[in-house]
């Protein structure tokens, strides 16, 4: 492979490779599309990546996305030409994207510094829905080449992955590809689950124990065979390693990237003019009682300062529907996840990926008064008539109901996932949280081209 070499001449560009859409529900991947794309380029002498290609997830609300709305960036080094690279990068995607549905985005920026414009664009695409004329606009201005095919919708990826360069919070996936699309995926489960069990907290999602699923294979045509997620390339790799040998597999590749961060969820909604597949968090009262609906579906609605809105935990988010259950008229909550647009029956809702009590009301319970006399149960006589033993019959004005609290379910400060099958690949699981890190020293080695030995097999 080619890799860092210590006497380069001078005159090597920097470029970051933005691609998107090239896939469709019929098969491919933009994630295979850029392994060969990396297999091409790292053939050319030379070229070198400067970073692990990026996995860059998007706004998971964006209505047209595929499946999990990933834009794919590759930061390299190199003495090519930028037309020569455009024309690379052009031919692969015409080779692959080749579905009606796929409406193909690729743009280069050649340079060091991505500009700020570019990446302001790119932090909006993390939570609200982008305009392709806006994409455009700025690629123009900033002087980056871009190429569309059909609708031309994935330039709008394209440039807003280029834009997140993973200066913050990221993990790593290794992605294997196989050979033949027609053969089944076939995997031993209790190897899976071993390799989750000896390499968490290192890895992430890769089993959901409590409702017994693989997570690490998908179930499309599309020519992933599986995806290890985790903290650092080496922990990803040696939990690959752990799964060999591989029936059907052609290769695989360790993407950096910013799944498992939520990082969508970091800006505010505005609860006055909530906007249709925006993604955030917001703070309020509970101001409707939390009720389950046709489906399994659990219903209540947030009031703050600004206004007013229905949250919905879905059947898929599983048990996590018990803890918005436990919620009480009146706890202090923050919530978020994405705005659904409204539709002729229902207003827009927000569409719960997690729930953090704040302040908890107390809730008190009343029961029927004991008997003074022989301990019985008394029952009501009526309004202000006092109570009667069931028992004795010994009647009394001067008894009441007794009040107790009732102990709460949840717990303030403590954050509620839905179920590990119905996360979002930018959902931040629990494990993350409770493993933070510190990114800069990780990054620096990547920038110094200091790859893991290893990190990508080629067929
Ligand atoms: P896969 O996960 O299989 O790669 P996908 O879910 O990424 O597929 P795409 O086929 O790439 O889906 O479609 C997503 C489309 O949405 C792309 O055209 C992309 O440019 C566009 N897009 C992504 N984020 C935004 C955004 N914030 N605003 C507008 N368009 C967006």
């Amino acid at each position: 492979m080619n890799q860092p070499s210590s006497n380069r001449k001078s005159r090597s560009g920097i470029f970051h490779i933005g691609i998107d859409d090239t896939d469709s529900s019929d098969g491919m991947c933009t994630t295979f599309l850029t392994y060969k794309l990396v297999e091409i380029l790292l053939r050319k002498s030379m070229t070198r990546l400067i970073d692990y290609p990026n996995l860059i997830r998007l706004n998971p609300n964006i209505p047209w996305k595929t499946r999990g709305n990933a834009s794919l960036v590759l930061r390299l080094e190199t003495e090519l030409s930028r037309q020569t690279l455009f024309r690379i990068c052009k031919s692969v995607i015409h080779r692959y994207a080749t579905s009606e549905r796929a409406n193909a985005g690729l743009a280069i920026f050649e340079g060091a510094e991505v500009p700020d414009r570019v990446v302001e664009f790119s932090k909006g695409a993390m939570f609200t829905v982008q305009s392709l004329t806006e994409a455009r606009s700025i690629m123009e201005k900033e002087g980056l080449s871009y190429y569309g095919l059909r609708a031309k919708q994935g330039l709008v990826g394209a440039l807003a992955g280029i834009g997140n360069e993973l200066k913050s919070d990221y993990t790593f996936e290794l992605i294997a590809y196989r050979k033949n699309c027609s053969v089944r995926r076939t995997l031993d489960k209790s190897r899976i689950i071993g390799m989750d069990r000896d390499t968490r907290p290192l890895t992430f999602n890769c089993y959901d124990e409590e409702n017994d699923r693989v997570l690490i294979m998908p179930h499309g045509p599309d020519p992933v065979l599986l995806g290890i997620r985790g903290e650092t390339p080496r922990a990803v790799k040696e939990a690959f390693q752990m799964l060999l040998p591989l029936n059907n597999l052609l290769g695989y590749m360790i993407f950096r990237s910013n799944q498992g961060t939520g990082e969508h969820l970091q800006n505010e909604l505005d609860l006055s003019s909530p906007k249709a597949y925006t993604s955030g968090k917001v703070n309020g009262i509970v101001s409707s009682l939390p009720r389950v609906e046709k489906g399994g579906h659990v219903y209540f609605n947030l009031r703050n300062e600004q206004g007013e809105i229905p949250c919905a935990a879905y059947e898929p988010t599983g048990k996590f529907r018990m803890n918005v259950l436990s919620l009480y008229l009146g706890d202090e909550i923050e919530v978020a996840g994405g705005i659904r647009k409204n539709t002729p029956k229902h207003p827009k809702i927000l569409n719960l990926e997690y729930v953090i009590p704040l302040k908890l009301v107390s809730h008190w319970k009343e029961q029927n008064p004991k008997c003074p006399q022989c301990m019985g149960t008394m029952s009501s006589e009526g309004r202000n008539q006092g109570f009667q033993c069931k028992e004795c019959g010994f009647k009394s004005k001067s008894v009441s109901k007794l009040k107790t609290r009732v102990e709460r379910q949840l717990t303030e400060d403590r954050l509620y996932l839905p179920d590990l099958k119905a996360h979002r690949h930018l959902t931040k699981p629990l494990q993350r949280y409770i493993y933070e890190k510190s990114n800069s020293g990780n990054s620096a080695i990547a920038r110094r081209g200091e790859f893991l030995e290893n990190w990508i097999l080629t067929s």
